[in-house]
């Protein structure tokens, strides 16, 4: 008999597991998105977008669509979705999976905090020119900085409304090369880093033109997930799958 199962996306990850695990007779693939992209690269299988309504709306949805399994492949930031999808799976007692990307590894140039606010708080004493790659969600944290200067990196601008910090706009999609990297570091005078330890491919070239060009980076660590089954990557996630049919 065909299982059903959900995969919580946003991710290249999600997405390459999407495609493999769509190339399995015995299994439907539904892939979920929080809907904050503009244009996202859609997955193979099907597709729902948008909220499920926190913990108990997860756990209706995944009665309701009869899902056998659950792999949780959102960012290593979308720390609520993770816990909802611990509480709601644990209490439909369906199997559930985290892909956890490794972080990158503490470099000595780094500063590590535990929130944007305290990467804020830091700031005024380490640089006036910062290049802030932290996405769109959480600008407002830096907005209060109007004696520094910021370039402001995301895929898809501001919601309109939101506070943001004095500073320049840049629209850019991942991946990005260590050259451009370094031309943005250079051609806007950035004198300092901000970035999430997302870990990954496609955003690490930062990282190595911080290095290069021996920049401080503020580094903001990982929330807390939930406890449970996970592993690193997509070739693990899928033998996971596998084990479950
Ligand atoms: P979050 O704080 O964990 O989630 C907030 C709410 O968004 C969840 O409670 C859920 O709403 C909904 N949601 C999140 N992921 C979902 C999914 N895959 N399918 C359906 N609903 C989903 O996550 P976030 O607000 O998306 O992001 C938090 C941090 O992660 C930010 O730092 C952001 O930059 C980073 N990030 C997220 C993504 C992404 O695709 N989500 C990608 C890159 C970076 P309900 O409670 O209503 O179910």
């Amino acid at each position: 008999m065909k299982k059903r199962l959900l995969i919580l996306g946003g991710t290249t990850e999600a997405t390459q597991l999407a495609a493999k695990a769509s190339e399995l007779p015995n299994l439907d693939v539904i892939s979920s998105l929080a809907g904050r992209t503009q244009q996202p690269h859609y997955p193979l299988g099907d597709l729902r977008i948008g909220g499920f309504g926190g913990a108990v709306g997860l756990f209706h949805y995944l009665q309701d669509q009869q899902i056998d399994l659950l792999i949780d492949a959102t960012h290593p930031f979308a720390a609520q979705i993770s816990w909802n999808a611990a509480t709601a799976a644990d209490r439909a007692s369906i199997p559930r999976l985290a892909i956890v990307r490794p972080v990158w590894e503490t470099e000595p140039h780094w500063i590590e905090v535990e929130s944007n606010e305290a990467a804020a708080g830091l700031l005024p004493e380490i640089a006036k020119r910062i290049f802030l790659t932290i996405g769109r969600q959480e600008l407002a944290t830096f907005a209060h900085l109007t004696q520094l200067w910021f370039l402001m990196r995301m895929i898809d601008p501001p919601v309109a409304g939101t506070p943001i910090p004095p500073g320049e706009v840049l629209l850019a999609r991942p991946p990005f090369s260590v050259a451009q990297e370094r031309s943005w570091m250079q051609s806007y005078n950035i004198q300092a880093i901000v970035s999430k330890n997302s870990g990954g491919v496609a955003t690490v070239a930062k990282l190595v033109a911080a290095r290069e060009l021996e920049l401080p980076v503020v580094m903001v660590q990982r929330p807390t997930m939930p406890e449970g089954a996970s592993v690193s990557d997509v070739d693990a996630a899928w033998l996971w799958i596998n084990q479950q049919l």
